[in-house]
C-alpha cells in the first residue's frame, strides 16, 4: 500500500554560496546531535503541488546532514482522491463538507494504509489531511508525530474543520505556514509556524541564460521578441487562470503584442483538474496568443523554468494560496511580479517593493502595464525581490527549522 518514494542525492555545501555561511554552520551544529534519527514523511502524492515539490529537495538535504529521512505516498483510489479533493477545497473554504458516506472512505483508506506502516520511527512527519487520520490507527509506529500543513486554514468549512481538528490534537505537534491559519481548539500540538521554501539549486529555479530561456519558449510557439505574461500553476479555480486571461485581455487592448503562457500541471489525485482545464481553454476561445501548456505537453522543470525567466511579468492571481511555491520561484528569477493579495503571497510579497498585490482582474492588468512599459521599475522589484527570497525562503532555511523541531523529539 505504502510506496516508498526513491530520492536523488543532494550536497547542503553546495548551497553555501547561495544561502551563506552562518546559515550552513547553524545547520551542521544543530545536526551534530540528530545522527540516525530515523525520520518518515507521509503524503498523498509524490507528483503535481508543492508538497512534493518541496519533499524532493527537503529530504535529499535531511540525508546529507545524517538523518535517516524516508517518503512514502500513500494508495488511494479515485474515490479516496474525489473525497480528499473535496476535503481540501471544504478546508480552504468551499461551503460543502463531506457526508457521512465521504467521511467513511476517508477513514477506510487511512486505516488501510495505517496497516501497512512499518514501526520503530523517531519522527513521522504526516503531510495535509490526506493521511492525516493513519496514526490514530498507530501511534505507537512513531515516537513523535507532526502534523504539517500546506493549506490556507484561515476561513475553513466549520463541519471539516471540526472533524480535522480531533485528530491533530492527538499530534505531538504541528506546523503551519503562517499563524492565521491555526485552527482554533489546537490545545494539544504544539504549534510551529515555518513557511515553506524553494530549491535555488534545483532544474526548475537554477540560473538560466535570457539566451537559454528564449530558446526554450520559442520552441513551445511563443515569440521571444514579444512581451510575455505568465502564470504556473495547477488548472484549479483557486488559482484563477481565468481571471488571468481576463487581465491579459484588458492589457492586450493597450498593448496588443503581449501574449500569455499558462503552464500547469495535471495532478493524478486532481480529478476536478481536466474538467477545470477545459473550462479554462474555452475562456481563452482559440486567441493565438493565449499559450496553454501542461506536463502531457512536456512542459516539466527546465520549462517551467524558461517559461518564469523569459516573463516580463509573472502573475500568481490566486484568489485562495497555502503559500505560493510559484511566487518565491519567480521573485528568485528576479521577475517582476504581480499576485493575488492571499494568503502566503503577501507573505513573500510587499506591495510596491518586491512586486504588486492585487484582488481583482483590472488591477492585475493596471499593475501589469505599469511594469511591461517601465521596464526600469521592473528590474528593481525583480531585484529586491530576490533578496527577499534569499533572506527567507530558500531550502535550507526550511532545513534548519526542522532540525529544530527534532531537536525537541530526540
Ligand atoms: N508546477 C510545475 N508545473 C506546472 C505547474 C506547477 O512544476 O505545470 C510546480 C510549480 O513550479 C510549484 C508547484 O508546482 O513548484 C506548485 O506549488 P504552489 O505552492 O505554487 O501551489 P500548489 O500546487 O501546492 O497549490
Amino acid at each position: 500500500m505504502l510506496q516508498p518514494i526513491a530520492l536523488g542525492h543532494k550536497s547542503l555545501a553546495d548551497y553555501t554560496h547561495v544561502a551563506g555561511r552562518p546559515l550552513i554552520a547553524e545547520i551542521r551544529e544543530l545536526s551534530e546531535q540528530l545522527q540516525g534519527l530515523k525520520v518518515l514523511h507521509l503524503s498523498a502524492t509524490a507528483f503535481g503541488g508543492g508538497v512534493a515539490e518541496i519533499l524532493y529537495t527537503l529530504i535529499p538535504l535531511m540525508h546529507d546532514v545524517g538523518i535517516k529521512a524516508e517518503w512514502q505516498v500513500m494508495l488511494g483510489r479515485e474515490e479516496f482522491y474525489n473525497v480528499t479533493k473535496r476535503l481540501h477545497n471544504a478546508l480552504q473554504g468551499n461551503p460543502d463538507s463531506l457526508d457521512a458516506e465521504e467521511w467513511a472512505i476517508f477513514e477506510r483508506f487511512n486505516e488501510m494504509n495505517a496497516r501497512e506502516l512499518r514501526d520503530g520511527w523517531d519522527v513521522i512527519i504526516v503531510h495535509d489531511p490526506q493521511p492525516l487520520g493513519i496514526r490514530d490507527h498507530v501511534p505507537g509506529h512513531g515516537r513523535t508525530w507532526v502534523w504539517r500543513c500546506h493549506i490556507d486554514l484561515s476561513t475553513p468549512n466549520q463541519d471539516a474543520i471540526d472533524h480535522v481538528v480531533p485528530h491533530v490534537r492527538g499530534y505531538d505537534e504541528s506546523v503551519f505556514h503562517l499563524q492565521d491559519y491555526v485552527p482554533p481548539g489546537l490545545d494539544g500540538a504544539l504549534v510551529n509556524i515555518c513557511p515553506p521554501a524553494i530549491d535555488p539549486l534545483a532544474p526548475k529555479n537554477m540560473a538560466f541564460s535570457p539566451e537559454d530561456a528564449a530558446f526554450v519558449c520559442d520552441q513551445f510557439g511563443l515569440d521571444v521578441d514579444r512581451p510575455l505574461m505568465c502564470q504556473v500553476s495547477r488548472f484549479d479555480p483557486w488559482k484563477d487562470p481565468m481571471g488571468v486571461i481576463d487581465a491579459y485581455r484588458v492589457v492586450k487592448e493597450e498593448m496588443p503584442e503581449v501574449q500569455l503562457a499558462l503552464v500547469g500541471s495535471m495532478a493524478l489525485d486532481d480529478p476536478e483538474g481536466w474538467e477545470f482545464f477545459n473550462s479554462t481553454m474555452a475562456h481563452a476561445d482559440g486567441d493565438p496568443d493565449v499559450h496553454i501548456l501542461n506536463n502531457l505537453n512536456q512542459v516539466g522543470a527546465i520549462e517551467v523554468n524558461a517559461f518564469q525567466s523569459q516573463a516580463d511579468v509573472v502573475i500568481q492571481k490566486s484568489t485562495r494560496e497555502g503559500f505560493g511555491l510559484t511566487v518565491s520561484e519567480a521573485l528568485w528569477k528576479a521577475r517582476p511580479f504581480v499576485g493575488g493579495d492571499v494568503g502566503g503571497i503577501p507573505l513573500q510579497v510587499q506591495d510596491g517593493e518586491t512586486g504588486y498585490l492585487v484582488s481583482s482582474p483590472e488591477e492585475c492588468a493596471e499593475r501589469s502595464l505599469r511594469i511591461l512599459r517601465d521596464p526600469d521599475l521592473g528590474r528593481r522589484l525583480g531585484r529586491s525581490g530576490k533578496e527577499h527570497v534569499r533572506n527567507n525562503f530558500l531550502t535550507p532555511r526550511l532545513l534548519r527549522d526542522w532540525l529544530h523541531i527534532f531537536s525537541r523529539a530526540a
